[in-house]
């Protein structure tokens, strides 16, 4: 049987407000924090806490407003994080939610690793610079691997036979 989660009367108006503000999104439950820009919706995942949800929240409209629906590298996408964070802060202050820096830091971290991982040669480890959008040039040894592109898709590497 599904469960539906009840929103917080917090989130519940947040989530309003915002909505009012920005008629141009929608904003709708999901599995997982996303901006959409095709249909321009906004998912947000429910079962997170509702200070959470707000930063999620916030974080993907700025994605929306900035436009960021396309990326050309892994490190283009993590300037893209962090310039969405900062809109997202200034944003926030309208609503009366502060997103503390540590949270912001956290997430950014996370892509960090990413991309750390994804750069690193599978052959002899070096780290080395994005060769294309979808696939890294061992400067060192040759070896060329292929990333997935995906924004929220776990980091892998197939090395190019
Ligand atoms: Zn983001
Ligand atoms: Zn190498």
């Amino acid at each position: 049987m599904a469960v539906t989660i009840t929103l917080s009367s917090t989130t519940k108006k947040f989530i309003r407000d915002v909505g009012k503000d920005y008629p141009d999104f929608t904003i709708e439950r999901g599995r997982q924090e996303h901006w959409s820009p095709k249909s321009n919706t906004i998912t947000f995942n429910p079962s997170q806490t509702p200070e959470r949800i707000r930063f999620g929240i916030l974080h993907e409209l700025a994605h929306g407003l900035l436009d960021h629906s396309t990326y050309q590298s892994d490190f283009e996408l993590l300037k893209m994080e962090s310039e969405a964070w900062h809109l997202a802060s200034q944003i926030g202050l309208k609503y009366g939610v502060s997103i503390p820096q540590d949270h912001i830091q956290d997430c950014l971290d996370t892509y960090r690793d990413w991309l750390h991982h994804r750069s690193a040669c599978p052959t002899c480890g070096m780290h080395v610079l994005q060769d294309s959008d979808s696939s890294y040039k061992c400067f060192n040894c040759g070896t060329v691997w292929d990333v997935s592109s995906g924004r929220f898709v776990r980091p892998y590497r197939r090395t190019r036979k």
